[in-house]
């Protein structure tokens, strides 16, 4: 086995017999979220974050600059799911941040908190609707350095702005996941996604990459943007 430390922090690459993992270090030793694997290492367990499952590990493999989570401290997450995401980005953060994790479905958070909540304290559980960002402003209480959006709705990129005018701080960074079925099953992925950037530049924001999430995610693009215009 070969590991190398990548820029991310608590972010590395295994090798083993020719095949390459990317991996968080485990801040929960022992305990995995969605059956990945664990690698006992010299920097401690690390816990493969698989690109098929996580569109954040997708996007950072196809090069995706993600160097916001070297730096960020606060981070809104708008549709936390079980926390497979989150549980990486919790990795990375450690004791160096906290994760305001927003989901509106009832059962998905009853799983969330069930198989995640409890042993993991820089996740603050948001159960909440997206659409509706100023009714947990008493909660995050603050701006945050990174929004990310990935709530599979016709209106995510609406969902995403409204969030980011409200929380996102000046130099932080908007990560939105399209997934384009979610807007129409019948048009071309790539012109959905040339149409929410459209709409993400008319409203106050400079577009820094959109990543097509192919092989990991079919029909999904990352864009990272910046809010210039509040
Ligand atoms: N980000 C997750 C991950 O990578 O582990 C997967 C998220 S899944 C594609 C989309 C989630 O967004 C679902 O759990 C859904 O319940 C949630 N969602 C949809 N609309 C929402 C809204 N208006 N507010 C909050 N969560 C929402």
């Amino acid at each position: 086995m070969e590991v190398e430390k990548l820029k991310i922090r608590n972010t590395y690459i295994v090798s083993i017999e020719g095949k390459r993992y990317l991996a968080t270090k485990n801040l929960t030793p022992g305990i995995t979220y969605y059956k990945e694997r664990l690698f006992k290492t010299e920097y401690g367990e690390l816990r493969e974050w698989i690109p098929y499952k996580s569109k954040l590990s997708a996007a950072y493999l196809k090069n995706m600059d993600i160097s916001i989570l070297n730096k960020a401290n606060r981070i809104l997450y708008l549709g936390m799911s079980t926390g497979t995401t989150v549980s990486h980005v919790s990795d990375i953060l450690a004791d160096e941040g906290v994760i305001f994790g927003v989901e509106v479905a009832p059962r998905v958070m009853l799983e969330y908190i069930n198989r995640v909540a409890k042993f993991r304290d820089n996740i603050i559980p948001i159960f909440y609707d997206a659409r509706k960002p100023e009714e947990y402003l008493y909660i995050v209480n603050g701006k945050v350095d990174m929004v990310y959006c990935d709530v599979a709705q016709p209106d995510q990129t609406e969902i995403a702005m409204a969030n980011s005018k409200l929380y996102l701080k000046k130099g932080g960074e908007l990560f939105l996941a399209i997934k384009a079925r979610s807007i129409d099953a019948s048009r071309d992925p790539a012109e959905i996604y040339r149409d929410e950037v459209k709409k993400l530049e008319k409203n106050g924001f400079k577009v820094l990459e959109t990543v097509d999430l192919e092989p990991y995610e079919k029909d999904h693009a990352m864009v990272r943007a910046r809010l210039i215009r509040y």
